[in-house]
């Protein structure tokens, strides 16, 4: 009997407390689960929490929530160091990471969080060391060393080292293969699957997915977005610009594409082989509101839904 009216109650907690993550609102989060019996408080609970922290810049609040948990499983320990190192708290991340080791054995998603927090401080001695300490401890894990590899790049081109990027991006080549560079995505039109890689021309519509992506981008711009070039991982050609290569990604090809359809899409759903970059990520954010469009994009780690009110459901987290 208490199962079944605790269970619904903490899943409705849980939800609540992840709305005001999303909406900035990190005190109010912590309100509600300080009113959460302890014995009922879940995984789930400690993580939304966290996040609300996290997405408020919390970060005392956090610590002090976080050092009363007191089963600390793997999926908490890793939201508590994605959120020292988006406030650049890297020492007291790396302490977590030390901690963690002594009993078990090292999990590449804590070394990830922490190089993406160090990628957007633009650390680079440390994107350095963490990215040659994953090399030689998931050296199996050819999916983590690729993105880590990735970051690693971002920090370089965020600092405008074009030759660092270079560097890596021929050392990626060299270890993964070539194929391990290139992102595709697929989306069903009228029941017809129809794949796209980067800067695709091959499409027949080719010239209307184009002319589609330059009114999305325009759009983008008129609603005050900026493409973010740190995501760029590579030197640019001639002819080229930050946002010509940026557009070019998979998944705006797959985007455009569903938007030249004869009737406009409420909804759309994309599959993409590698994890999304974050400049994809904050465009689809912004389209999915513009258009007043659903979409779901699939991507190596998680399902994003972007919801027309400008925010997806991983809250920013991946
Ligand atoms: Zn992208
Ligand atoms: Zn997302």
């Amino acid at each position: 009997i208490f199962q079944s009216i605790a269970q619904p109650e903490i899943i409705s907690y849980n939800s609540m407390i992840n709305v005001c993550a999303r909406n900035g609102m990190g005190y109010e989060a912590i309100d509600l689960y300080n009113k959460i019996d302890e014995n009922i408080r879940d995984k789930i609970s400690h993580i939304c929490v966290l996040n609300a922290c996290s997405h408020s810049g919390l970060i005392d609040q956090a610590q002090m929530i976080f050092n009363k948990i007191e089963k600390q499983s793997v999926e908490i320990i890793i939201t508590m160091i994605d959120c020292l190192s988006r406030m650049a708290m890297f020492d007291q991340a790396q302490k977590l990471i030390d901690d963690y080791e002594k009993s078990n054995s090292p999990n590449s998603i804590m070394y990830t969080a922490m190089l993406s927090g160090a990628r957007n401080h633009r650390h680079v001695v440390l994107s350095e060391k963490l990215y040659n300490q994953m090399k030689s401890l998931f050296s199996n894990e050819k999916s983590d060393l690729i993105s880590a590899s990735i970051l690693l790049s971002n920090t370089y081109s965020s600092l405008g080292n074009y030759q660092q990027v270079e560097a890596i991006r021929i050392d990626r080549m060299k270890q993964f293969g070539k194929n391990a560079k290139v992102g595709v995505s697929w989306t069903e039109v009228n029941g017809q699957l129809v794949r796209f890689h980067a800067h695709d021309r091959s499409h027949p519509q080719s010239n209307e997915i184009y002319a589609e992506l330059e009114r999305l981008s325009n759009e983008l711009r008129e609603h005050g977005y900026e493409y973010d070039s740190t995501w760029i991982t590579r030197s640019l050609k001639d002819g080229e610009t930050v946002e010509s290569v940026l557009c070019g990604h998979s998944e705006k090809l797959a985007i455009a594409f569903n938007f030249i359809q004869h009737s406009l899409p409420s909804f759309m759903q994309i599959t993409k082989n590698l994890r999304v970059c974050e400049d994809c990520h904050r465009a689809t954010k912004l389209i999915a509101k513009i258009r007043q469009c659903d979409i779901i994009v699939r991507d190596a780690s998680r399902i994003h839904h972007f919801h027309t009110n400008g925010q997806c459901s991983c809250q920013d987290h991946f």
